[in-house]
This record gives structure tokens, C-alpha cells and sequence, in this order.
């Protein structure tokens, strides 16, 4: 083994708990992109067993890869229903996310066809401006609400631009938008917070929160500390030790040079794994809890750490990348990015051992 990656899936469905005995309303599963990059199969099936009924993927055929194992769960995809998809949606009873007057439509045909009320969320923008129903069309839905006929709206919801910053007065605005729109819709139940929303305030909490990031150990309030537990661990064996002798590079273009006589630990990781080449010269490792910092660039397959100030790390042993001592979200600081992106590029080479299987 030359990588490992841990995926405790007790402490994703502890993470889940928690947040779901944080508000009175229901709290969904968010497993798309392979539950943030750590397997949706084994992830949607934990979280049902935890009380999950609400389900969201991205995708269609992220949905139909885990329908059979929810069984008479809500299962919503958020990215939008295609005309040619339609029929898929409703033989196999996933929900979509309707976020237009377009996509309403034929859901409703789709009704028509089956003589029967088919359920749907209703997605409406109020300013992220990526999906959902413009405001225009919430005004058209609003006067001819016989539109909705044969729809069964289980939800209607919102998404947050902000809501990692709790300052930002752009919450406070959507909210107040959003509850503009639920009074034209009186008795369909709504939903506005991902994770971070969750922590902004019970105003944002409603009858369904939505949070993927936290559930998966991402801090939702950056800055403070983390409320969540960790969920992963990411170790890599060191493969080779070099020895360098002052004013030696290591690596692809030389671009760092050895201080002193250095020890290098060449890892069997690189960027083809998510290990990202932002990475370079940046990232810190941990090994028996010191701070081992990476030197050259990330490469595809190989990365290289300066194990000289620890004496006891040799060919064999394995250094932390990402654990309790270095966060997900502290790797992505490093790389220039966010823990989320960290996650779903977690790479396909590692072996994966899974903690809790239900
Ligand atoms: C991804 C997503 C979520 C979850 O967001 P987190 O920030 O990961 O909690 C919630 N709602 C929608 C619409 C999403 O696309």
C-alpha cells in the first residue's frame, strides 16, 4: 500500500446528527459528486440508517446509482430536468428541482402523461443568479399559479451566495427575499441553509436544512473553530530517502534547492491523485506530530517532504497528509482553494478503507 485513504463513515453520521438535533426541522443528505468525493454508496446508505429520508445528487445519473439503496427516501437532483430525462425521473422516483417555468412545464406534462401528482422541489434564485427561478418568473408563477397543477411541491427552496461570511449583509437580503416568495406560496415547506447557514441563525433553519461540507468535517464558520468532527485520514508511505547535499534541487525545474544536507521522502502521491501541483513548495505533512514541510513540485505521481529535522521517519513509514493534525481545510489554505474542492479531488489511486459500513 502505498496510500491510504480512512473514511469514517460513524463520524460522517455523527456529523449528520449533530446538525440535525441543532433545529427542530429535517435535515438532508447532500451526496453529490460521490458525497464530496467519498462515495456516495457508502455515504447515502449511513446517513439513511442515521434517520435520513431528504437525499440531494447533482445528477441524474448520480441519483440512479444509489435510488435502490434509500428506499422510499426523497431523492432530489438539483441540477436542472431535461426534456429527454423526464420519463427516467419519474419511473424511477427521483425528484427533480424545478428552476424554471420551462422545466415546470414538463414535469407537468409528465403529470398529464401519468394521470397522476408527481412530487418536485421548487427552486427559486434570490441573487446567486446560477439556478432557479428568476424573479420574473416567480411573478408569472405567482399569477397563474394553475402552472403547479399536478406538481406536489414537497419544497420550496433558496441557496445561500454568503453564508460562510455571517456578516455579510447579502444573508440577511436573501432571507428577506425568500420570505417574500414563500408568502405567495403558502403551506409548501422551505428550505434555505447549506451548511454555514445552519450556523447563522435559526431564521435560516426552516423544515430543511441542506448541509453536504460540514457533514464531511469542512469547517462552516472558517476563522473559528471547527465544530465538526474529522472524517478522513490520508497517509502515504515514503517509497525512497535522498540524500542532498547543499545547493541541490529536487524535483521538476529545480525549484527548491537544499539549505543544508538534506533528508528527502519521496511519496507515491501527486497531483493525478488530488494532491494538487498548487501544492508545491507549500504543503505540510505531519509525522509523530511535527510539521513536515513539502519542498519542490507536486508532480503527477510523486511528491517529495524534508524529513531532515525528523530522524526516525525512513523508507517504509507513512506521513500524515490530511488528519486530525492537518485538516482538510489547513491543506487547502496551502493549496489556495477550499477544503471542498480538496475533497472532491481526493484521487482514485488510494486505497480506501471505510470505517462503520452499514
Ligand atoms: C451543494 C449544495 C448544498 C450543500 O452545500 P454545503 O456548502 O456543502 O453545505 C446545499 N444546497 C445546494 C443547492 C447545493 O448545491
Amino acid at each position: 500500500m502505498t496510500a491510504i485513504l480512512d473514511i469514517d463513515l460513524n463520524a460522517i453520521a455523527a456529523n449528520w446528527r449533530n446538525l440535525d438535533a441543532s433545529h427542530a426541522g429535517a435535515t438532508a443528505g447532500i451526496v453529490k459528486a460521490n458525497a464530496y468525493g467519498l462515495g456516495a454508496a457508502y455515504v447515502a446508505p449511513k446517513l439513511f440508517a442515521a434517520g435520513c429520508r431528504h437525499f440531494f445528487v447533482a445528477h441524474l445519473a448520480e441519483a440512479l446509482a444509489i435510488r435502490n439503496l434509500l428506499p422510499g427516501a426523497m431523492l432530489a437532483v438539483l441540477n436542472g430536468l431535461l426534456r429527454e430525462d423526464v420519463r427516467e425521473y419519474s419511473a424511477r422516483d427521483i425528484t427533480p428541482v424545478l428552476g424554471s417555468l420551462a422545466e415546470i412545464a414538463l414535469w407537468q406534462a409528465e403529470s398529464r402523461r401519468l394521470e397522476k401528482t408527481l412530487p418536485a422541489l421548487l427552486h427559486f434564485d434570490t441573487g446567486i443568479a446560477r439556478l432557479g427561478l428568476p424573479h420574473q418568473e416567480f411573478l408569472s408563477l405567482r399569477e397563474n399559479p394553475a402552472l403547479l397543477d399536478g406538481i406536489a411541491a414537497k419544497f420550496m427552496m433558496t441557496h445561500l451566495i454568503s453564508a460562510e461570511i455571517p456578516g455579510d449583509p447579502v444573508n440577511q437580503a436573501q432571507l428577506a427575499r425568500f420570505s417574500a416568495i414563500r408568502e405567495a406560496f403558502p403551506g409548501i415547506p422551505a428550505s434555505i441553509a447549506n451548511s454555514s447557514g445552519t450556523f447563522i441563525g435559526a431564521d435560516f433553519h426552516m423544515d430543511l436544512a441542506r448541509p453536504g461540507a460540514a457533514v464531511y468535517g469542512i469547517n462552516p464558520q472558517p476563522g473559528t473553530k471547527n465544530p465538526m468532527q474529522p472524517v478522513i485520514r490520508l497517509a502515504a508511505r515514503i517509497m525512497q530517502v535522498q540524500h542532498l547535499q547543499p545547493g541541490e534541487t529536487v524535483g521538476y525545474n529545480g525549484i527548491w534547492t537544499a539549505p543544508r544536507p538534506s533528508r528527502i521522502a519521496v511519496l507515491s502521491v501527486g497531483y493525478a491523485d488530488g494532491y494538487l501541483r498548487s501544492l508545491s513548495n507549500r504543503a505540510t505533512a505531519m509525522f509523530d506530530r511535527s510539521k513536515i514541510p513539502l519542498v519542490g513540485r507536486v508532480s503527477m505521481d510523486l511528491t517529495t517532504f524534508d524529513i531532515t529535522d525528523a530522524p526516525n521517519a525512513g523508507v517504509g513509514d507513512y506521513l500524515e497528509l490530511i488528519g486530525s493534525g492537518h485538516s482538510a481545510d489547513a491543506l487547502a489554505l496551502e493549496a489556495g482553494t477550499n477544503g471542498y474542492e480538496i475533497l472532491t479531488s481526493l484521487g482514485h489511486r488510494y486505497q480506501r478503507r471505510y470505517t462503520g459500513v452499514e
